[in-house]
């Protein structure tokens, strides 16, 4: 009966990293029986959190697949589940450590703050909070809040304590809180919890066991963990993912190339193969086999199994993982995807893309195994559009001035045009027929006919081009060839 949230902050448009960490809290509750997955929206920096941001969060996860049983558009017993509705509660628990003397106002201004820091910077120790408004007398720091001075509350961190933890993935982690920063901020001179607190206040009241996120939060777990220490609750169990490299293995960042995964949506990578890609990103599947099914995923998953080094985003592997489900899909499902595409390229209009379905789906069978991604589809099926084209090249042209061209593409015109069907069968017919009767053979045959009938020198196979365009339109575009290029 574990719980586990994914809590993203609603600041950019969702990261691939914070993607991943939604994967592997999705996976760790489904591989279980009777587990909750949370959502809660921490949007506690009112400056960079955007509701538009909020929307994209529940975008993408709707499109990966991964669902949750609580969060704000859901509800759910702990409700509510966006941080800045939770503000009362938050005031509760700050009231309850300055009662205990566990926390204090603090009053230090920006400059002094600063003056701080690099007073310490001097000293050579790790940056630390002075620990000055701890001295103040109760009755100063009442005198100073009557005057409206703006104050923090900061939580007393005291030095020399070692913070122990077993992290499901990193294994043992020992923290020594002198290098924790000193006195803690908890409350922000604008009223909003930092972000220790209100996770671990969040965390613990709505019944977390399991808090799964990236390696980026490995350094908070201490100062969470004394919060739970100071009131007498015990911490979930944590689990901290290595983060996502470029492939110069740093951080993975926008420099790298995409990293909002609503890009990879936009550009036609199916959901399926994105979860399958972003689960082996630092957890191996027990057997060779990688293209695996979300189900098969969960049923190997074991947050234990999720390795300790960093993984490197690779677009060669995430590539091959998508052009192996799109070639599996259905190809009216591809269709789908692709009508933006198309519609956008102005290949077709919105119309089309709904009268002309049934021909759009046999257009996208014929080049469906060679997409990388959807969006590829345009450059692949451009020539099944327009029927005025010039040659692709000077190696195109020549092909169509070879001697006998002409006569051969007459014939075949004819052909055609006494057809009842342009099918496979006639295709096979009348290849070998023209053969015969010009001698033309092999390459020399068929590649001025796919010239003739699409400008270009590479394609599809003749037979699949033919059936698709129909006898009107190859008869159209020989005659184009031939009175403009022969
Ligand atoms: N809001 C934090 C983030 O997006 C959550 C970290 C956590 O899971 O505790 O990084």
């Amino acid at each position: 009966m574990a719980r586990a949230r994914f809590a993203p902050s609603p600041t950019g448009p969702i990261h691939i990293g914070n993607m991943r960490t939604a994967l592997f809290n999705h996976l760790f509750v489904e591989s279980g029986s009777n587990n909750t997955m949370i959502l809660r929206i921490e949007d506690t920096d009112l400056q960079r959190s955007s509701a538009e941001y909020e929307r994209l969060i529940y975008e993408e996860l709707n499109w990966l697949g991964i669902e949750w049983d609580e969060g704000p558009d859901k509800g759910g017993d702990y409700k509510p589940y966006r941080q800045s509705e939770r503000l009362d509660i938050y005031n509760k628990y700050y009231n309850r450590l300055i009662e205990e003397g566990k926390a204090y106002y603090c009053f230090c201004t920006p400059g002094e703050l600063e003056r701080d820091k690099n007073q310490t910077a001097c000293e050579a120790s790790s940056p630390r909070y002075s620990g000055r408004c701890r001295r103040l007398t109760g009755a100063q720091a009442e005198e100073y809040l009557r005057e409206g001075k703006p104050a923090t509350i900061r939580f007393k961190i005291d030095p020399g304590r070692t913070v122990v933890f077993e992290d499901v993935i990193k294994g043992r982690i020992e923290i020594n809180s002198d290098t924790l920063g000193g006195d803690m901020v908890i409350r922000k001179s604008d009223g909003m919890p930092t972000y220790n607190f209100s996770a671990t206040i969040d965390d613990h009241l709505m019944g977390i066991t399991h808090v799964i996120r990236g390696e980026d939060h490995l350094s908070n777990t201490p100062k969470q963990i004394l919060l739970y220490d100071a009131f007498g609750w015990v911490p979930p169990a944590f689990a901290h993912a290595p983060l996502i490299l470029g492939p110069d293995r740093t951080k993975l960042s926008k420099r790298h190339g995409n990293t909002y995964i609503g890009q990879y949506r936009q550009e036609g990578y199916l959901p399926e193969a994105m979860l399958n890609y972003l689960a082996l990103l630092s957890w191996a599947p027990e057997g060779e086999r990688e293209l695996l099914s979300k189900e098969e995923i969960i049923k190997q998953f074991r947050l234990e199994r999720v390795t300790r080094a960093n993984p490197v985003f690779d677009i060669d592997k995430l590539n091959w993982i998508n052009a192996h489900y799109i070639k599996e899909a259905e190809t009216a499902r591809i269709t789908e995807l692709a009508m933006p595409y198309l519609i956008k390229e102005g290949l077709i209009s919105p119309q089309e893309a709904e009268e002309k379905r049934e021909w759009l789906e046999l257009m996208t069978a014929i080049v469906q195994d060679s997409l990388v991604k959807v969006s590829d589809i345009t450059d692949r099926v451009r020539i099944f559009f327009n029927d005025r084209f010039e040659p692709e090249s000077q190696e195109a042209l020549q092909t169509l001035k070879a001697q006998g061209t002409a006569e051969m593409l007459k014939r075949l015109k004819s052909a055609i045009e006494g057809a009842r069907q342009v099918d496979q069968e006639f295709c096979s017919g009348i290849f070998k027929a023209l053969q015969k009767e010009t001698g033309i053979k092999g390459k020399h045959l068929y590649m001025p006919i796919r010239v003739a009938v699409t400008g270009q020198c590479h394609g599809p196979e003749l037979v699949k081009i033919f059936s698709l365009l129909g006898k009107e339109r190859l008869i159209d575009r020989i005659d184009h060839v031939l009175n403009n290029y022969v």
